[in-house]
């Protein structure tokens, strides 16, 4: 057979149609598609209030078994099941895919349309810039952190009357309050609507958020795996009169703005998250929240855009909506609400939606279920669990897979032994995805030094642990053809009713009985370790009222542990929760295992040293 060639060879020899011409196929009015070129277009709301009546399609979510520091290939059988069902199966089908970072892209990883002939095109415009969303989220953030600053800065250098004075200027020789500030005066329980109207001592309440620096949970954030902005010290000019503090910057996708527009049901829903955000509590220990600092509608604004899927193909030129959410192992990392209700919407009762949840079952699907289920009532007809011989074998005590190092022969020639001794890690995996109550299909990726004996084994491993189904696929060498079969047996296990779905925990139960579960059921713990920050905190949570919210784990993807160095699937270790803070707007706790960063690093030899731009032709080189 022909060798298969790179990711952005394949990709540039496709033309993609004109992206007008797929929304039409699709069902899109031209006036719910704002067209960024004409291969971009961003799909607007609207469509899921012409839609409301239709019946949605079948839900399928994409999860995988412990990965490889290279990728088992979730996003790459994402796309080429969409394919195979389109194209093969004659069946309306959409891909829902989150948009990649540019910290893996310019890091380790290198890009995430898929790869081989299963890819979303045009594969560079995916892994850089996209329409800006991931931008919007940055400036977001960022706003809100510079209003908090700026806002402890003038309240230590203002008195009361002078705060209170600039706060509610006189506009054509008249005050009044701003829609955002007549909230606050709601929430204090001042029920005046004229500024003159208040006592000094409500002027004084009004004015003062009196937050307390020590206090402030809210980051800075970038894009970028800039490891040195983890922790830093801001207000260091003379200007700023010696009120300096220790904070840092975590990675934008990561963020709770970006959490917050992948679990928004509509631009209303996602207002009313952000003003919700808590940022710091004030001296006397009460939260203070995004609408307190005024900030809720300037971030609405810098969002409006953003909260559109953005529409683009794969090779074979079926729908894929790309938005939001990677990282599912810092942040809840999935794509967005919004982009599944429109797909489910447009494929229509007989078709299907595809979409992905971030590494191992253990991280992405949990969340998938525990958060973006239960937030948005999403109910998905089957999970498939992606499986690698490669991933495997790493199980199995094979040599470890660093990116940028050639694989070990372990890898290359044929090994019954180390497939057989990595079956626990699949093991755990499929029963995770049983405790939800979704049947699931093992997809078996198959790589080219694959041999038919070690897939076998794979297949019949999964069989007997409970899959529905198991399928040997080879859609990265040839297309949704290499899937047609993966398919089948979609079709086949999304026709019974889904009405077995359960989420692993009550919200009732107390926080730590929450974290306890997940470990047990999802890791394979057997018993949590907190530290006594995280076991102060929680009870601090527990008693503003907030103990009703899930959990969002932020875990290595490496390992169902939390060290990143244990492979297979281990059973009664201790997982040691290291750190905690809240995502109100989101809705989620964060708890932080081991010792995860929030902001990844560069390492000696990122990607970038791969990285050119062709001067003559404009074309990129050195993305995967
Ligand atoms: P994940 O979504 O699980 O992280 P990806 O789908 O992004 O994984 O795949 C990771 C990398 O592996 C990509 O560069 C992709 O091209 C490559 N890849 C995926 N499947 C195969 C395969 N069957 N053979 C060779 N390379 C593959």
């Amino acid at each position: 057979a022909t060798p298969v060639p790179r990711d952005i060879v394949i990709a540039r020899a496709q033309e993609p149609k004109n992206i007008s011409q797929l929304a039409n196929e699709i069902g899109l009015l031209p006036s719910e598609v704002h067209l960024y070129g004409d291969k971009k277009a961003k799909v607007n709301l609207s469509v899921l209030k012409r839609l409301e009546l239709q019946k949605p399609g079948k839900f399928v979510v994409v999860a995988g078994i412990t990965p490889t520091p290279l990728g088992e290939g979730k996003s790459t059988t994402t796309i080429g099941l969409v394919q195979a069902l389109a194209a093969h199966k004659q069946k309306n089908a959409f891909a829902c895919v989150r948009q990649p970072s540019q910290g893996p892209t310019f890091g380790i990883k290198g890009g995430a349309a898929g790869g081989g002939y299963s890819q979303v095109i045009p594969m560079d415009e995916f892994n850089l810039h996209l329409t800006g969303d991931i931008h919007a989220v940055t400036a977001a953030n960022n706003l809100l952190a510079a209003q908090i600053d700026a806002r402890i800065f003038h309240e230590a250098t203002q008195n009361d009357k002078g705060l209170f004075d600039r706060l509610v200027p006189a506009k054509n020789g008249k005050r009044s309050f701003s829609k955002i500030q007549v909230r606050r005066l709601q929430r204090l329980g001042i029920n005046k609507t004229s500024p003159e109207d208040l006592t000094e001592e409500e002027q004084r309440k009004f004015a003062r958020l009196d937050i307390d620096p020590k206090s402030v949970t809210w980051q800075r954030v970038v894009d970028t795996n800039d490891r040195f902005l983890r922790k830093i010290t801001i207000g260091q000019s003379p200007s700023e009169k010696g009120h300096t503090r220790e904070t840092g910057f975590a990675m934008t996708v990561a963020s709770e703005i970006m959490a917050i527009l992948a679990l928004a049901e509509n631009l209303e829903d996602m207002k009313q998250r952000l003003g919700k955000i808590v940022v710091a509590v004030d001296k006397q220990g009460q939260p203070v929240c995004a609408d307190d600092l005024g900030a809720t509608g300037a971030m609405a604004i810098l969002l409006k855009d953003a909260i559109q899927p953005t529409l683009m193909q794969s090779l074979e030129g079926t729908p894929v909506l790309v938005h939001c959410g990677p990282f599912a192992n810092i942040a809840h990392g999935c794509s967005s609400v919004i982009a599944d209700k429109v797909a489910l919407k447009l494929v229509g009762p007989e078709g299907f939606v595809v979409t992905e949840a971030g590494f191992g079952s253990d991280i992405g699907m949990e969340k998938f279920f525990n958060i973006k289920c239960r937030s948005s009532g999403l109910v998905p007809n089957l999970v498939v669990l992606v499986a690698s011989v490669r991933a495997l074998k790493m199980h199995g005590n094979g040599h470890p897979v660093v990116p940028g190092i050639p694989l070990h022969d372990d890898y290359v020639h044929e090994n019954i032994e180390l497939v057989k001794k990595g079956l626990p890690n699949l093991q755990q995996h499929i029963q995770n995805c049983i405790k939800f109550g979704v049947p699931v299909v093992v997809a078996i990726n198959k790589f080219s030094s694959d041999t038919a004996a070690e897939l076998k084994v794979i297949k019949e491993a999964a069989l007997s642990c409970g899959a529905a189904s198991a399928v040997v696929c080879n859609h990265w060498a040839e297309g949704g053809l290499g899937a047609a079969d993966l398919a089948d047996s979609v079709i086949q296990q999304t026709c019974h009713p889904t009405g077995n779905m359960r989420f692993l925990y009550d919200l009732t139960i107390p926080l730590e009985e929450k974290i306890n579960i997940i470990a047990q059921q999802m890791y394979g713990a057997g018993n949590v370790e907190l530290s006594p920050h995280v076991q102060k905190m929680l009870q601090t949570y527990t008693e503003q009222g907030y103990h009703n919210l899930p959990i969002c784990m932020a875990k290595t993807s490496n390992s169902l542990t939390g060290d990143p160095s244990i492979k297979g699937a281990p059973k009664g270790f201790t997982l040691k929760v290291n750190d905690v803070f809240i995502s109100v707007g989101a809705g989620f706790v964060v708890t932080v295992v081991g010792e995860i960063s929030r902001l990844p690093g560069l390492g000696v030899r990122p990607n970038i040293y791969d990285m050119d731009l062709d001067t003559e032709t404009e074309e990129i080189e050195g993305l995967f």
